[in-house]
């Protein structure tokens, strides 16, 4: 049997190693245009920074090999013609057309072809896009021509197009190499495409304390250049900012040319694949960056160009290449990374996302500590779940903190993976000792403030929302229950309407409030705050509590 693999990436070579596994006999060539196959794309800004110390870090086994085209041959017997291209697909006579790195063509035949080509970065058309000094993070080759840059003592100031991923991945990098960093994002906020608005400010406020520039609403318009170089951007049209270095980090789109060429069926997220990743023709396989996936919330389709996927697509292909029937069931847009020391984490549907789809959705901020509060070390974490109100079923989580919040983000993903309300969250057995958690896990005291939420116990008003009623000059009160040393250490809100009763004197003094007025009762975290609303409540007041406490006061 002959084995054709279009793409030695993460889906491409997984793929073959997994269709290796299974049978011994197939013929397995692997045809990949670039130099480096088996490249963690992943770890390039890692790279950039000074973490990982060469490209070859980034395709060892964890033993230390290099996966190179020497190793897949005497390894695994698999065939990777690299700096080779695929051109052309013969369906009919199920041939690949290759052109070789000298130039010349070349013929494969397959009994089985896997489409695993990828992505690519989409470049933004705007003047001067192609001067010296514009660049995309995509390739090895991107990453030298930065670090050439820094080496030549050129690369003093970077602008970053695109508050997504690879945007703050990259600012990160470029920090640690003292190059000053603006971030230049399009949207009101950035990470809009991961998270909710007090969620990627909490972000946003991080990067500004780390020295990192945040320009939102704000959109390049035009590269400036000096010499061919660039020297600045032009920001709206009108404001400029000088730099040397622009990165565009605005996303990628599926690298679908030959599967188009060939006509198998393409939409705009990807080559379309059944949950076997077959597509249109039964002969031809595809996975990773190039295809559609399916949202697991909703059933749509998604595109969702994430390493983790495609390396999962890979196995499933290896299998039904070679006569196994396994599925992948879709995804959920799970996403994880850091920044310096913040750790961000999503899953699922946005609370913005789901309202417009129509949800009638429930959500809580929950902050927190990642490890029993009096353990030393503890952190905080910041927790935002998003249900449906009527069933409780999970819609999507996002967590930001200093603290542990990848096996939190994980336990999300499981609980949805299995369809779980906020009710089975609740009491899922997670493991408790004071150094892993508190005993009442955060994900966990998160899961009860939404029950709570949907039980007409709670009732929250955003940051946002608070805001809007100070500047409109609405008459209300807001209650302070923190203690004085809290006060004086963390941020207040400095306003008339503000009234400050400590928690433990709330008893007492209850009767200092208005019975006329609406109350919002405001702590650091907002746990203090839901006790006094309960005893408020019960004694007749108008309240609400800000949603997350001081934490989502920005
Ligand atoms: P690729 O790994 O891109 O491989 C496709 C290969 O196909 C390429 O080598 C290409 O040269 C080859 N090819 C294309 N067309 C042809 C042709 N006609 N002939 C021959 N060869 C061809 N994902 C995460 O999950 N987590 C992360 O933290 C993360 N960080 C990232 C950071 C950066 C900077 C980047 C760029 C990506 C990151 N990703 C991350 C995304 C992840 O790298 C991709 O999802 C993953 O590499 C996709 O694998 P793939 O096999 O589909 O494609």
């Amino acid at each position: 049997m002959d084995i054709v693999v279009i793409g030695g990436g993460a889906c491409g070579l997984k793929a073959a190693c997994r269709a290796r596994r299974r049978n011994e006999e197939a013929n397995i060539t692997v045809v990949d245009a670039s130099p480096y196959p088996s490249l963690g794309r992943c770890g390039l800004p890692y790279y950039i920074g000074g973490i990982v110390h060469t490209v070859d870090d980034l395709r060892k086994t964890l033993s230390g090999t290099v996966r190179d085209e020497d190793y897949f041959k005497k390894v695994k017997n698999i065939d990777v013609l690299t700096r080779t291209r695929a051109v052309k697909i013969d369906r009919e006579k199920r041939i690949v057309k290759i052109v070789k790195p000298d130039g010349s063509e070349d013929e494969l035949n397959y009994d089985y072809l896997v489409l695993a080509t990828g992505a690519r970065p989409i470049r933004l058309d705007i003047p001067n896009a192609d001067a010296d000094g514009v660049t995309t993070l995509f390739n090895p080759e991107d990453a030298e021509k930065i670090l050439d840059m820094w080496d030549e003592g050129i690369l003093e100031k970077a602008v970053i197009i695109g508050g997504g991923l690879i945007g703050m991945e990259t600012a990160e990098a470029l920090s640690n190499l003292d190059v000053e960093v603006t971030i230049v994002e399009i949207m009101d906020y950035i990470l809009p495409a991961l998270l909710d608005r007090e969620m990627a400010m909490l972000v946003e406020s991080y990067l500004r304390e780390k020295g990192i520039n945040v320009m939102t609403k704000s959109t390049v318009t035009e590269i400036l250049t000096k010499d061919g170089r660039v020297s600045g951007v032009k920001i709206n049209g009108t404001k400029e900012v000088p730099c040397d270095l622009v990165l565009m980090a605005v996303g990628v789109r599926p690298n679908v040319d030959l599967a188009v060429d060939c006509s198998l069926e393409v939409s705009k997220f990807g080559i379309k694949v059944d949950e076997y990743l077959r597509t249109s023709d039964e002969r031809i396989f595809a996975g990773g960056d190039c295809v559609e996936n399916k949202f697991l919330v909703t059933g749509d389709p998604i595109y969702t160009p994430m390493g983790s996927v495609a390396n999962k697509h890979g196995r499933v292909i290896g299998d039904n290449i070679t006569g196994g029937s396994s599925r992948f069931p879709g995804v959920l847009g799970t996403t994880i990374f850091k920044i310096f020391d913040l750790n961000v984490a999503r899953t699922g549907l946005t609370e913005k996302r789901a309202r417009e789809l129509g949800y009638d959705v429930v959500t809580c901020l929950v902050p927190g500590p990642d490890r029993a509060h009096y353990y030393p070390h503890q952190k905080p974490i910041r927790i935002k779940l998003i249900a449906d109100r009527k069933t409780g079923r999970i819609l999507g989580a996002q967590i930001v903190g200093w603290g542990v919040v990848d096996k939190r983000i994980d336990v999300v993903v499981s609980a949805m993976h299995m369809n779980a309300t906020v009710h089975d969250l609740a009491n899922f057995d997670l493991a408790y000792a004071p150094p892993y958690a508190p005993a009442i896990d955060t994900l966990i005291h998160a899961a009860n403030t939404v029950r709570n939420k949907m039980d007409g116990l709670l009732e929250t008003i955003s940051s946002f929302e608070l805001k809007e009623k100070l500047d409109k000059g609405e008459d209300f009160v807001i209650l302070d229950i923190r203690y004085e040393d809290e006060v004086r250490k963390f941020k207040r809100i400095e306003d008339s309407r503000v009234v400050h009763i400590p928690y433990n004197e709330l008893r007492e003094r209850y009767k200092e409030l208005p019975m006329d007025k609406e109350i919002v009762i405001i702590c650091q975290i907002g746990n203090r705050a839901y006790d006094v609303y309960r005893f408020l409540k019960s004694k007749g007041f108008n309240c609400k509590v800000l949603d997350g406490g001081l934490a989502f006061w920005f």
